[in-house]
């Protein structure tokens, strides 16, 4: 059996935090809330290093520079479970958090103070076992609400419950024996003090790797949120367009529905910017998307093609009501002016329809619908036009 003892265990907890704290100077984020939870993770982070400073210093076998860095350690511990609760998005008024963590710090070093060794060794069981507890459960009932079960969320729900578990476990040695006390005050059975060790280098590691792991995938996330939508009207951009529309298409092959493929173009638009402005035309822009939108089934991609061009899947039932959405679109942009302080915009759009077949791809069904509203164009705009 692998024999260690508490200082050993000390340690390893104190460099797990130190090794946790340079993952987390590798974290970028933008989002205001990370941010704070970050600055709480290094808080704590930094308070369970202390165990560390602890073992290395020549003053570590007296008491009382021990049970300073106890009290630091589970103020570190209140920390995480506040921090966790912020990366999470629960709130936590910052005075409530704040006192917690006061609280257990003075709790410690009070009962190191003024209690008997009984009363101190009973006072860390305690306070360790309720905040590793809260932990566990925050943790779990946030599992069981977002109903999400990713793998970093399930290690930190298991670090946690092993942390409180072996909190239990010290919590009845500390209730039954009155002692005397060994210097380090953690009295424990030789068996439990690998897996003691083990857990309190598993906690900061644990989470300082979940954390990096769970912001670096919210950056993931927001790249390619933005990669995939346009900036200016928040429509699919060109390579969205592309990437759903492909799932869209062998979606549409099983279901052996219609998928219709819409090339719409605002007309005269170049007029807008010479009367108005680039600026207003760019209002317009936004103006014309979200009325196009607010008037396609939650099914359609819409995506902005080229400068004023937009291109739209529409999954229907028959080519007639593919034909008759686009006629309603056309007629709304029509009859919905963009209200300025000076006045109405007034824009009407000319729309091109193809529809896709099992031979052409995606780019192909473009192509032929914007040969349809070049049709369109030329034989008056504010039209729709049907290829095939
Ligand atoms: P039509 O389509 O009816 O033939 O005439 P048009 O004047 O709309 O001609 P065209 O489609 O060729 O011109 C597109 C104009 O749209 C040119 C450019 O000034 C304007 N445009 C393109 N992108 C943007 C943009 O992002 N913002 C603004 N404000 N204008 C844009
Ligand atoms: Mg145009
Ligand atoms: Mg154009």
């Amino acid at each position: 059996m692998l024999s260690i003892d508490v200082y050993t265990c000390y340690a390893v907890a104190g460099a797990g935090s130190l090794v946790g704290l340079g993952l987390l100077a590798m974290v970028r984020t933008e989002q205001a809330r990370v941010t704070y939870a970050l600055g709480l993770f290094r808080w704590a982070l930094l308070c369970l290093s202390v165990l560390l400073c602890v073992q290395l210093s020549p003053l570590s076998m007296r008491p009382e520079v021990l049970k300073g860095a106890i009290g630091f350690a589970g103020m570190g511990v209140a920390l995480l479970a506040w921090a966790f609760r912020q990366l999470n998005g629960r709130r936590t008024y910052p005075v409530f958090g704040f006192l917690v963590v006061v609280l257990v710090g003075l709790a410690l070093w009070g009962a190191a103070a003024f209690g008997s060794d009984q009363q101190y060794v009973q006072a860390i069981g305690v306070v360790f076992f309720l905040v590793s507890m809260g932990m566990a459960l925050d943790q779990g009932l946030l599992l069981i609400q977002n109903s999400k079960f990713n793998g970093g969320d399930i290690t930190l729900l298991l670090a946690a419950c092993e942390f409180a578990l072996n909190w239990v476990v010290l919590l009845y040695w500390a209730f039954t024996q009155p002692g005397p006390y060994p210097s380090h005050w953690l009295h424990m059975p030789d068996w439990l003090m690998p897996i003691t060790g083990l857990s309190f280098a598993l906690l900061p590691l644990a989470v300082s790797s979940v954390v990096f792991a769970s912001v670096n995938e919210r950056l993931m996330q927001q790249l390619r949120a933005r990669s995939l939508s346009d900036d200016l009207t928040g429509a699919l951009s060109r390579r969205g367009l592309r990437e759903l529309g492909e799932r869209m298409v062998a979606l549409q092959a099983m279901q052996a529905s219609v998928l219709a493929v819409l090339m719409i173009d605002i007309d005269f638009f170049k007029d807008v910017n010479d009367r108005h402005g680039h600026a207003m035309g760019d209002d317009v822009l936004r103006h014309v998307t979200n009325t196009v939108r607010d008037h396609l089934r939650e099914d359609a991609l819409l995506a902005r093609y080229g400068g004023e061009e937009f291109s739209v899947l529409l999954p229907v039932r028959s080519r007639l009501e593919a034909q008759s959405i686009a006629e309603r679109v056309r007629e709304i942009v029509e009859l919905s002016p963009f209200e300025t302080k000076t006045g109405e915009i007034r824009v009407t759009v000319s729309i091109g329809i193809a529809f896709h077949r099992e031979d052409t791809t995606l780019e192909d069904d473009l192509a032929r619908a914007d040969m349809c509203l070049y049709e369109a164009k030329h034989t008056g705009r504010n039209r729709v036009v049907t290829g095939d």
